[in-house]
């Protein structure tokens, strides 16, 4: 079976095996090095130091993660600013407004691209941001939201970046350090080829504001879920089975040669997809460097519904 659509991904037959590992109880020392595997070879991907950077893991789809992040990053007394140009994008705003979180939204249509000066006009008026929350591939469309530009404006005003990099994260270039991202959030089951069930935050450890207000969820604060997995435990029963095929795939990942390599190997399907749809008349909603190497999206071929092309 494979599967043509944009997540959860066909997983490897090695991935498969790691499935069928013995059973294992999250409280065993075996699950410590489980998670401590993971969440060093998370930080690995693209090369930060385990010092400065936290991988605090989830059981839950990526959207847990996202909302983990935006609900225990932004405190009583921060602002943020939501980028909107997609579904996904729509969601952070969905998540701040169900959280009580102090937000602003800017909103693009879909096949719209951040408009930087309205970023920075948001940015200027009176209301101080700590953060600017934005979705780095928009899976909506395909957009790959170019982060570099936007980051200079934020980082030149003290502005973090909260990002939701579940489409990207693994296939994309991620600049953690220079986009002065204060978080990242992402999954297993997209660019890293694992199984669904297993989300995580790439998270700023001083940001992790430990002890500095009550936390807004019991199941979704990460300061907890960070304590615990830094002792070498877990405040909840994770999915063993979905660490096991995760920790297989970033091993596969790196054998591979790292986010570069599968990007490398995503454009060249998407290259021969593009051709191939294009020889037919077939064309695409964006101009093509808009897009990520991970989805395309194309209008319909005249005359033909979507369920019958699905089927
Ligand atoms: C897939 C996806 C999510 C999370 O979706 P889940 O169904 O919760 O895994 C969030 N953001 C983006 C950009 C996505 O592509």
């Amino acid at each position: 079976m494979i599967l043509l659509n944009p997540g959860p991904v066909t997983i490897s037959e090695r991935v498969r095996q790691a499935l069928l590992r013995p059973d294992l109880c999250h409280r065993e020392p075996e699950f410590t090095a489980l998670q401590q595997s993971i969440r060093t070879q998370l930080l690995g991907v693209y090369g930060l130091p385990l010092d400065h950077w936290a991988a605090v893991l989830l059981t839950g789809s990526g959207t847990a993660a996202v909302e983990a992040m935006m609900s225990t990053l932004i405190k009583d007394t921060d602002s943020v600013l939501i980028l909107e140009n997609g579904l996904y994008g729509e969601r952070l705003t969905a998540i701040a407004g169900i959280h009580g979180l102090h937000h602003l939204r800017l909103h693009h249509a879909w096949d719209r691209g951040i408009d930087l000066d309205a970023v920075r006009a948001c940015l200027d008026q009176n209301r101080r941001f700590h953060y600017v929350a934005l979705v780095h591939h928009e899976t909506t469309t395909g957009r790959l939201n170019s982060i570099a530009e936007l980051a200079e404006i934020c980082k030149a005003r003290g502005v973090h970046l909260l990002v939701d990099g579940v489409s990207s994260f693994g296939a994309e270039h991620l600049d953690f350090t220079r986009w002065n991202i204060a978080a990242c959030a992402a999954t297993a089951n997209k660019c890293l080829h694992g199984v669904p069930g297993v989300s995580f935050v790439i998270v700023q450890r001083k940001l992790l504001p430990f002890a500095d207000q009550p936390p807004r969820s019991l199941y979704l604060d990460l300061r907890q879920y960070c304590e615990a997995q830094d002792a070498g435990s877990t405040p909840y029963t994770q999915t063993v089975q979905g660490f096991y095929a995760l920790d297989e795939a970033l091993s596969e990942l790196e054998e591979e040669g790292g986010w570069s390599a599968r990007q490398r190997r995503y454009r060249e399907h998407l290259t021969r997809i593009r051709e191939g749809l294009a020889a037919v008349g077939i064309r695409p909603l964006l101009p093509a460097a808009a897009y990520s190497v991970v989805l395309n999206s194309f209008h319909l071929p005249e005359g033909m519904e979507y369920l019958t092309l699905h089927d």
